[in-house]
């Protein structure tokens, strides 16, 4: 928890009431919930023009004002993790309260702090800059926390079917640990998701000379992988890690030995190894040990890097500016959308509040942080669009 939780905070702030309003829909994944028509609607005030973009049960949202460029979009996701347990908050998960400082409520920091601070920056930039060049523009999914299958990608690939380039994307997941503002990223490892079956023959374990027994045979192919060192990670990028999340063998008897085994394993790799490469290295070592197996592979997002530019640049200095913090620049944690639009030849930075509580009960956020997000994206806009 946050040691310099201030005691007051400012009614009047209209980033932390639009992030209440958003808190308000219950839009567990992949329903929206109306916050993306909420958004929408401030943003149609201001000139924005306004599509809606539905691909199968998903809800998505992009809306742009200005046609030339550069065009500065701001990405992110309407949708939450399910609360789990309601009865295991402090406060109802869908109902914003503000206790000790902090907003408590499931997306107060993943992520609609963020979507208001997009909204109230635009606001403010426009009504600051009415005439700016380039494009701002907002690109909202409900279909993050999903399988984002019908999400960001598809509406990426509307927008590469229409010409519609993207020059810088500031995605406002939280990036920041302690404090808001302490981590940005220019970039996320790639995650490689795997399924082995391993087959042996059943039989009893009197005889095992008869039988052939998976998790014996399995037994050094988890030795050697979780013992193997991928990478060492480069510049930008930790090493490479494999991890084990599944394994499973039964035979439904004491005095029988199983026929199968399943093991679920996922990696998470640098810009130093492609899922290619990856996928040899696992089935070598399976070979090695002369295992009969099938391996069910996901790919589910390549590694991609914005090693400089104008938009890191700026986005360090706004974070300076604003909010007096000389932010550490990660490639870690988890995917993001950032994994769909990179690969677009845009430039992409996420910025976002601390992620502490995300995904856990008692989400909470500091409740300046809407704010100071806002201070910060409206910094971003006018130092790209001037
Ligand atoms: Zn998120």
């Amino acid at each position: 928890m946050n040691c310099c939780a201030p005691t007051s905070v400012n009614m009047d702030d209209a980033t932390l009431e639009l992030a209440k309003a958003l808190i308000r829909r219950p839009s567990i994944t992949p329903n929206d919930h109306g916050c993306q028509q909420l958004i929408a609607a401030r943003l149609r005030a201001l000139g924005f023009h306004v599509e809606n973009l539905r691909f199968g049960s998903v809800d998505n949202l992009w809306t742009r004002r200005g046609d030339s460029a550069p065009l500065l979009v701001f990405a992110g996701h309407s949708d939450v993790v399910p609360p789990g347990d309601s009865a295991a908050w402090k406060y109802d998960p869908f109902t914003p309260t503000i206790d000790g400082g902090m907003l408590y409520g499931r997306g107060a920091a993943d992520m609609k702090s963020s979507l208001a601070a997009f909204v109230t920056a635009a606001e403010a930039f426009v009504a600051r800059r009415p005439d700016h060049p380039g494009s701002v523009a907002l690109l909202i999914t409900s279909d993050e926390e999903g399988p984002a299958v019908d999400g960001t990608v598809k509406v990426i690939d509307a927008l590469r079917r229409r010409n519609e380039n993207i020059d810088y994307c500031v995605v406002g997941e939280p990036t920041s640990s302690a404090r808001t503002g302490d981590t940005i990223k220019n970039g996320r490892r790639g995650s490689l998701s795997g399924r082995a079956a391993v087959y042996g023959v059943q039989g009893h374990v009197a005889y095992p000379h008869l039988a052939a027994n998976p998790v014996h045979q399995m037994a050094p192919v988890v030795q050697a992988l979780t013992a193997t060192e991928w990478d060492t990670g480069n510049e930008h990028f930790p090493p490479t890690s494999f991890q084990i999340t599944r394994l499973h063998a039964d035979s439904g008897a004491v005095n029988i030995t199983p026929e199968r085994l399943e093991m679920d394993f996922n990696f998470r790799f640098s810009s130093q190894l492609t899922p290619e490469q990856l996928m040899a290295r696992v089935r070598s070592t399976f070979d090695k040990h002369h295992l009969h197996y099938d391996i069910d592979w996901n790919a589910s997002g390549l590694p991609y890097l914005t090693a400089a530019g104008p938009l890191l640049d700026v986005v360090k200095q706004a974070v300076r500016e604003e909010l007096d913090i000389d932010p550490c620049v990660s490639t870690d944690g988890g995917t993001s959308d950032g994994r769909f639009i990179a690969p677009t030849g845009a430039q992409v930075v996420e910025f976002g509040p601390t992620n502490e509580t995300i995904h856990k009960v008692n989400e909470c956020l500091d409740a300046r942080d809407p704010h100071r997000l806002s201070r910060v994206y409206l910094s971003i806009m006018e130092k790209l669009l001037f």
